[in-house]
């Protein structure tokens, strides 16, 4: 335990370890390292050698909300939550790229929404909490619909081939020329993108953020999206081979521009 402020009801207090996603959901063991972006960043082929972080063990977390919110979100989302990851693993399959078409049967998608939030709230710092108080309302009163429509929430299948906990970042946009504003989360088998004051579309990604109005159990019918995380930034899904282009093609410019110096 440490102390801080917890990110679901703001409380200054111990600050429990909260698993992300549930320690439920396949998040009990996973051993796994940390490299911070910098180290990807100076690597020249980090494909093929991945710096090397510090190796940690148990499932992935943060110390981010308090005892009381910590069980909160435990009974209230977690049950649902769990659910929509057994769908999600049922569909997912041993490619890079692919769009299925499936149904899930009886699931709870404001639940689900609830547990997404709380997952950003948990991987970000407390100036989130301060920032965009709305997120952790939304969560915290169970029977709430309302999130603003400055918050979009996409989803998309993915093996995470690395898993991806990204932090609120402004990302420049070449496409469009407007930058967004993300915070993006991989973990098999869901990748899910939380955005403030963007657009309402992001390419192969579906926009979830309709589930806050459905807060009964239902059949979903799904369009989703089968992507790869293989480098630490967010919205980048190239396949192996794309990122190997993608690298090659910039170790090539560098040496050509050495020649010329
Ligand atoms: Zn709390």
């Amino acid at each position: 335990m440490t102390s801080g402020n917890c990110r679901l009801c703001g409380q200054k207090t111990m600050l429990s370890f909260e698993h992300v996603p549930p320690r439920t959901t396949f998040n009990r063991n996973t051993k796994y390292s940390s490299v911070a972006f910098e180290e990807y960043v100076k690597t020249e082929n980090p494909l093929k050698n991945p710096p090397k972080g510090k190796i940690k063990q148990g499932g992935v977390g943060y110390n981010s909300f308090c005892k009381q919110c910590n069980s909160f979100l435990g009974s209230e989302y977690v049950p649902a939550y769990k659910r929509w990851v057994k769908g999600g693993f049922e569909i997912l399959q041993n490619k890079e790229f692919e769009l299925h078409t499936y149904s899930i049967k009886e699931i709870e998608p404001q639940k689900i929404l609830k547990q997404i939030v709380s997952m950003f709230l948990a991987i970000n710092g407390e100036w989130y909490l301060k920032s965009y108080p709305e997120l952790s309302e939304f969560v915290a009163n169970k029977d709430s619909k309302i999130l603003p429509d400055r918050f979009k929430v996409f989803s998309y299948l993915t093996r995470a081939e690395n898993i991806r906990y990204m932090h609120h970042v402004v990302l420049g946009n070449f496409a469009t020329g407007n930058p967004i504003n993300c915070s993006e989360i991989a973990y098999p088998p869901y990748g899910y993108v939380l955005t403030i004051d963007s657009g309402n579309k992001i390419q192969y990604l579906n926009n979830i953020t309709e589930f806050k109005n459905l807060n009964k159990r239902m059949d979903l019918n799904i369009n989703m999206f089968q992507l790869s995380t293989y480098m630490p930034f967010p919205l980048d899904y190239r396949t192996k081979e794309q990122v190997e282009k993608g690298i090659e093609e910039g170790i090539q410019t560098i040496r050509k521009n050495e020649k010329k110096q």
